[in-house]
């Protein structure tokens, strides 16, 4: 297990340097001992605004993605957007991102950047049929959590804090944990580390995921990680590689060589968990992607799946107030780190801000324990009689509607369910696998149909 030297460190990552140059990035970080402890300051939009500055400097570059796309460096990433917790939180939409990019640069020399602008919308669409995946993995991250040997637990905790013994997979846990991010590549190899080479199982491996990310989807997370599990698509599995780490890694990444023989090509081979579920689709609710015509005092309902009211089509509404809930032992259910509770408060904050005055209404963010039970408090006592929000998508906040729906109706309010007309079109092609989506949602874009 002998650290390499820095000749040979530099020469393992030839591929890299010769696409940008042995200096072109600047690397932060130190080296301390051995590891990398990489003391990184990174920051993600977390407000409209910013979200648009981030996307109009990122636009120029479009064209560029496909070729840096893959190529990881310590953060701040330089190839990628850095744009997901800002899409994940409906601070900014695909349906603008495609829309700008496609005025500005065409189909063509952006067409991979499309792609996986409209792979998140597949992933969402996809679970959206088929919640059941979604509830199973949940009840499985209890499960093993109660029934798993002490051991076993040990040792995820001390890959989670890095302590693996793989230098650059230590590196991949403690950037997570500090910033809220990582890269795309980072995020397979880590899955793949964890699942194929630790032999860990996936479910846990995408809870810590879901604690840090800032991004944490339900449908790109848990989807992603059954991916390189091999349950998504039968027969594929993605398997972490010594060569492709060399390949795509800023060579400050691989100096410290440490663990690496274990992903000697060849060495990680498939651990491919069981499973007995029904991935059958179910049917998509048939809901407008209109504005419903309502009379009577309405609230709007604001959630941390879409913090864009204003661009959505509830934006021609006349609500008397609206409402955004954050719920502590929610968090505690889901174990959220600080960061991830503090980004989602400050999406809130600032969907509420331009809500209100769009609507020019009073909007407000509300500490309560039980979503239901607030939202029904907070309509009765603005003696509303009925409230509007657009869909949540399948996973936690999804997950409320059912105690909503007995809330309001045992109150005699009604409930207006919304979609956005991207979603309307999008979610029902997402019923298979990727490229038969990926063709019609292609076709659909090239001809100008989606924006
Ligand atoms: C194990 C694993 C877990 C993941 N968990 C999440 C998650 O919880 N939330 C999440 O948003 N993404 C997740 N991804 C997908 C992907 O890694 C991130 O979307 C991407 O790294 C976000 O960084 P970016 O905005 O800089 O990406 P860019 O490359 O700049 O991409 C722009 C946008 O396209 C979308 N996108 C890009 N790549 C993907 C992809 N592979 N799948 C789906 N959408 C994509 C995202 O909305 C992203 O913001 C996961 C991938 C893996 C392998």
């Amino acid at each position: 297990m002998g650290k390499k030297s820095a000749t040979e460190g530099a020469l393992l990552c030839r591929s890299f340097e010769k696409r940008f140059g042995s200096d072109g990035i600047a690397v932060p970080g130190a080296l301390c001992g051995a590891l990398y402890h990489p003391v990184v300051t990174q920051s993600f939009p977390l407000t409209r605004d910013e979200a648009l500055a981030r996307w109009r400097a990122f636009l120029p570059h479009v064209p560029a993605y496909a070729a840096g796309r893959n190529y990881v460096t310590m953060a701040p990433q330089r190839h990628v957007s850095g744009l997901s917790p800002a899409v994940r939180l409906g601070l900014i939409t695909p349906q603008e991102i495609v829309r700008d990019t496609l005025e500005e640069h065409g189909y063509q020399p952006a067409e991979k950047w499309l792609q996986e602008v409209c792979w998140r919308t597949y992933w969402k669409g996809w679970l959206q049929q088929r919640p059941q995946i979604w509830r199973a993995w949940r009840q499985r991250v209890h499960a093993l959590r109660e029934t798993l040997p002490d051991a076993v637990k040990q040792r995820m905790e001390a890959v989670s804090a890095g302590h693996s013994g793989v230098a650059v997979m230590d590196h991949f846990a403690r950037e997570l944990a500090e910033t809220g991010y990582l890269h795309n590549h980072a995020r397979m190899w880590w899955a793949s580390f964890w699942i194929h080479a630790e032999r860990l199982p996936w479910e846990l491996g995408a809870d810590f995921f879901f604690q840090h990310l800032l991004d944490a989807d339900p449908a790109s997370n848990t989807l992603s990680w059954r991916w390189v599990a091999g349950l998504q698509t039968a027969g594929k599995t993605y398997l972490v590689r010594r060569g492709n780490l060399e390949r795509f890694c800023e060579p400050a990444l691989l100096q410290d060589t440490r663990g690496l023989e274990r992903l000697e090509d060849g060495c990680v081979t498939a651990a491919i968990p069981r499973e007995d579920l029904d991935m059958s689709p179910h049917a998509l609710p048939d809901l407008p992607d209109r504005a419903p015509e309502v009379t009577g005092r309405f609230g709007l309902w604001m959630h941390a799946d879409d913090l864009c009211l204003e661009s959505s089509p509830l934006r021609s509404l006349r609500p008397a107030g609206i409402i955004a809930i954050t719920s502590q032992p929610a968090y505690d259910h889901y174990r959220l780190s600080p960061q991830r509770i503090s980004s989602l408060h400050a999406a809130l904050q600032d969907g509420a801000g331009r809500a209100s005055a769009h609507f020019r209404c009073p909007a407000g963010v509300l500490e309560a324990a039980d979503t239901a039970a607030a939202l029904g408090a907070w309509l009765q006592e603005q003696r509303m009689d009925t409230l509007v929000s657009m869909r949540p998508h399948t996973g936690p906040v999804a997950d409320a509607l059912p105690a909503i729906r007995r809330t309001l109706a045992s109150l005699g309010i009604g409930l207006h369910l919304v979609q956005r007309p991207w979603e309307a079109q999008l979610f029902p092609l997402a019923c298979a696998g990727f490229f038969p989506y990926w063709e019609k949602t292609s076709r659909k874009l090239r001809e100008g149909l989606l924006t």
